[in-house]
């Protein structure tokens, strides 16, 4: 057979090469036929019975989560419950079968299908994304109904054959995801899925090559074809030539010789060949995950996404956590950097990050009630967020950042409630950091042009890229068919980008950038160039930046990016951001 290319979405780095092992189509083969009056309650009772089954099963699945699952996945399997437990799932099935007598996988087909059609017309990318979790859900009931094992179950994985195994799925839930953390696999590849869409999360969280968003994949790939995932750039090869699969397995090597060589530079101070010190800081989302910000050199947390905490194990009981058990996590996180800086952010949900089902239904999730809007909405979860925060600062440096800050009004009920909580821990006789420093997402675009408000009342400011793109672009992070228009060298990311950093250091207020552009080694001299001497990123991604920031010199850089920022043509800007890196 012809070698061919496939492009897809890269979500996850490296390189795999094995032979394609296909899971089941997502639509299972159903036998449809109509039943008689009398068989209409056994046929409902059938249906019941492997609804209730597919809950045990996500039950179980939740009680054998490993400790150090990523938090992500218990949000996950929360959904699919919620999902399994609506209406529409669990009683109109039944309704079918007792009006239009359809044998029970009949009338469940009809219905997903139905939701399906329903779900395809919704404008909103995220909401539309949930198509799929309906889809898994129903495949599971189907499974138990037909009695067909979970096919991700049926793999042969010797840790051997693994190492060469790479999954192709249409699509593959989140709970089947699990099981890829006691299997070998080189890779996956999926039809579905955006940038940001489960499969994806789990993947980088897991640090094995993907791509996702591929189409039609798995209808291309045949079983025990080679193949070849290059998760840098999305591209899948199947069956390469031998010139080709040589070309990569060389690629593969040099990437694990480089790795070994970049962790040599664990203790390496970062600065620049000119002798300015950068700071290199880590993102965490779990306190647990110190450990690889402290593996990989981190001098501190840069963001701890502290909304992980509520999407986990405390929010599967559809609770927030309380004051002590999050006080009990971000005391873990500060014990355990040993005097370095903890940024710990306040509550960030809401949009592609919610915590339950209703705040899925929001009409536009991304410019709806998120983060520090949804805090000042629920003031008393956020005060005890607020009180939690401040007790963990006896314990180590914390600083205290707010997201999605727009207006000077927000800022400043912000202050005050910070205030408030200082002055109910004195009440209680509790410790904290009285002078705990306190700072502000710069993520809205109207926060970047007004960035005085901010200076004026913040101890520091950090840059959140993601959604600095997101909103400036209008471009949905989380849907795949806008990806493409998903610019971080944009001009006008560019010019809200140095203009902070230029203000920030007037101001003299310290700036550090936390977005995912932090941790892209084409864009770290850009960054230098434009001044800025604080990253926060991945711990995987840490050493790679610091070597880039060893070879750069600011004198020449800083003049060239100058230059960069008064170009206005998109190729001439690509272009010249990849010559700063020959520089
Ligand atoms: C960002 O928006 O760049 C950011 C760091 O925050 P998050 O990705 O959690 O929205
Ligand atoms: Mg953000």
């Amino acid at each position: 057979m012809a070698s061919f290319t496939l492009h897809g979405i890269p979500v996850s780095r490296g390189i795999a090469i094995g032979r394609a092992h296909l899971l089941a189509s997502a639509a299972l083969e159903v036998k449809h036929y109509l039943i008689g009056e009398e068989q209409v309650e056994a046929e409902v009772e059938r249906l019941q019975n492997a609804i209730a089954t597919v809950h045990q099963e996500l039950q179980a699945v939740w009680r054998e989560l490993p400790q150090d699952a990523p938090a992500e996945l218990g949000a996950f399997i929360d959904v699919h419950v919620l999902i399994l437990s609506d209406p529409m799932i669990s009683e109109m099935p039944l309704e079918i079968i007792r009006e239009r007598h359809y044998n029970a996988e009949w009338a469940l087909v009809t219905q997903i299908d139905e939701l399906s059609a329903q779900f395809d017309e919704i404008e909103d990318a995220y909401l539309r994304e949930r198509k799929n979790d309906i889809q898994q859900v129903g495949e599971r009931v189907l499974k138990v109904l037909t009695g067909s094992a979970s096919t991700l179950a049926n793999l042969s994985s010797s840790p051997d054959q693994g190492a060469h195994m790479i999954v192709v799925a249409h699509d593959i839930s989140p709970s089947d995801m699990l099981q890829f953390r006691d299997r070998t696999f080189a890779g996956f590849i999926t039809d579905l899925g955006g940038q940001n869409s489960h499969t994806a999360i789990v993947a980088r969280s897991l640090d094995i090559p993907a791509a996702v968003g591929m189409y039609n994949a798995s209808a291309l790939i045949a079983q025990d074809d080679w193949v070849i995932i290059d998760g840098d750039n999305g591209v899948v090869i199947v069956d390469p030539t031998p010139m080709v699969l040589n070309q990569y397995r060389e690629r593969q090597q040099q990437l694990v010789r480089e790795r070994k060589k970049l962790s040599k530079l664990k203790k390496t101070p970062a600065v620049t060949k000119d002798g300015v010190e950068i700071t290199l800081l880590a993102n965490i989302e779990l306190p647990q995950d110190t450990q690889a910000a402290l593996d990989a050199g981190a001098v501190g947390i840069g963001l701890f996404r502290s909304e992980f905490l509520f999407m986990g194990s405390a929010g599967h009981n559809h609770r927030l956590p309380t004051e002590d058990e999050q006080f009990e996590s971000y005391r873990q996180a500060v014990a355990a950097m040993k005097g370095r800086p903890v940024t710990i952010r306040t509550l960030d949900i809401g949009a592609d990050k919610p915590i339950s089902a209703a705040d899925e239904t929001a009409l536009n999730p991304a410019l709806g009630l998120r983060a520090i809007r949804y805090c000042l909405a629920e003031p008393q979860m956020f005060m005890s967020q607020l009180r939690a925060i401040l007790r963990a600062s006896a314990y180590g440096p914390v600083k205290l950042l707010v997201p999605m800050l727009a207006h000077a009004h927000e800022i400043d009920q912000t202050l005050t409630m910070i205030e408030q909580a200082k002055a109910q821990l004195r009440e209680a006789g509790k410790k904290f950091d009285p002078l705990i420093p306190v700072g502000a997402m710069i993520e809205v675009p109207a926060a970047a042009l007004t960035l005085p408000l901010f200076a004026q009342r913040m101890d520091f400011l950090s840059i959140g890229t993601n959604d600095l793109i997101q909103y400036t672009l209008a471009v949905d992070r989380v849907d795949h068919e806008v990806a493409h228009l998903y610019n971080p060298i944009h001009p006008a990311i560019l010019y809200l980008l140095s203009s902070t950093i230029a203000i920030g250091a007037k101001a003299n207020i310290p700036v550090s950038v936390c977005g995912e552009m932090a941790g892209d080694i084409k864009l770290t001299r850009l960054l230098l160039g434009m001044g800025l001497k604080e990253f926060s990123m991945h711990p995987a991604q840490l050493l790679s930046v610091k070597q880039e920031i060893l070879n750069s010199d600011l004198s020449v850089i800083t003049p060239r990016t100058r230059k960069i920022l008064r170009l206005m043509e998109p190729a001439a800007i690509a272009e010249a951001v990849a010559g700063l890196r020959a520089a």
